[in-house]
């Protein structure tokens, strides 16, 4: 029986790529007859022309199919939306930039129906990516795992196939901060990393800006450890200790009469430990926060419009 495919693309003001990628895909199953496919586009509340070309493409090709999101929820949660929709035997994953070459889905293919649950890819440091990008996102990867329990492979990103078992598992979360990266480590599962050269970026800039890159960072940090937490433990008891050192100095100083001239190192502890403190409020404030999003339980996204017969 032949079996379906669904490929998920989460797209953010994408318009001149969306042709492009759906024509690349197409050539792509002519070499995989012997499977349907359908491609997902979650439109993550694009503000260019998105939907329209969306909705025209769909008109012309029925394996096109769109989820429109009423505003931008960010790629983690249109990844999300995707999942829980896709109907396929296997779920593919790719940007819809052209960084994700479709090229390569033959390949995953294969290597899932030898058994294996879970085909994630490696992006192979390359001159087309920018050298801030890659050497970023070494230390993105080298500072999330020295942080949280959960190890992530560098240049791993969300261009992956997975099997239905580990669809319907994704499809039953229900977390306000996901991290897919991390999740679908974190779920086990036989699993299998391909290598692949990213390409250039088509059309349009890329949407994660530096502070989008710091909060993912600390997203993966928090969603997967409460080390941070215990860090703040080490550091208290720590200073605590320096204290003590000071101790001698100040009985020494108390004396002798010279207590007074103390002014400056008054000053430079305070601020110290004021800064200190603040710092690790807002570490414990992180995780509150998250308990605070997670406790409204509100719907993780919300689809304004969409061709999929399902909703
Ligand atoms: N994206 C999204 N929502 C966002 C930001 C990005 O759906 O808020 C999509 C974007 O359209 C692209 C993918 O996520 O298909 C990856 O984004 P991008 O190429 O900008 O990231 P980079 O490749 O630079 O890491
Ligand atoms: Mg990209």
């Amino acid at each position: 029986m032949k079996k379906l495919i669904s490929i998920i693309v989460p797209i953010y003001n994408e318009e001149k790529n969306i042709s492009l990628l759906m024509n690349a895909i197409d050539a792509t199953f002519c070499l995989l007859s012997n499977y349907y496919y359908e491609v997902i586009f979650v439109n993550d509340g694009s503000t260019d022309n998105t939907n329209t070309v969306l909705k025209e493409l769909a008109a012309q090709n029925n394996k096109l199919k769109y989820l429109t999101f009423s505003r931008n929820f960010g790629h983690q949660l249109a990844l999300k939306a995707g999942l829980d929709v896709a109907r396929g035997a296997a779920v593919i994953s790719l940007d819809g930039d052209m960084q994700h070459p479709p090229q390569l889905i033959p390949n995953m293919v294969e290597h899932w129906e030898q058994g294996y649950d879970i085909v994630y890819t490696k992006r192979q440091d390359s001159l087309s990516s920018s050298f801030f990008k890659n050497l970023s996102s070494k230390y993105f990867y080298a500072f999330l795992n020295s942080l949280s329990d959960t190890k992530i492979e560098s240049g791993t990103a969300d261009f992956r196939l997975l099997d239905e078992k580990v669809v319907h598992i994704a499809k039953q979360l229900n977390e306000s901060d996901l991290f897919w990266r991390g999740i679908f480590k974190w779920v086990g599962f036989k699993q299998i990393s391909i290598d692949y050269k990213a390409d250039e970026r088509a059309n349009g800039k890329s949407k994660y800006t530096f502070k989008k890159m710091v909060r993912f960072a600390l997203k993966g940090i928090t969603s997967f450890s409460i080390k941070p937490l215990v860090l703040a433990i080490y550091i208290g008891f720590f200073v605590s200790l320096l204290s003590i050192l000071v101790l001698p100095y100040v009985f020494y100083s108390f004396y002798f009469g010279h207590a007074k001239s103390g002014w400056a190192s008054l000053m430079v502890t305070v601020s110290f430990f004021g800064g200190l403190q603040l710092m690790i409020l807002g570490i414990i404030g992180l995780y509150l926060g998250k308990l605070f999003m997670q406790s409204k339980a509100r719907p993780l996204y919300i689809i304004s419009e969409t061709n999929y017969n399902d909703i």
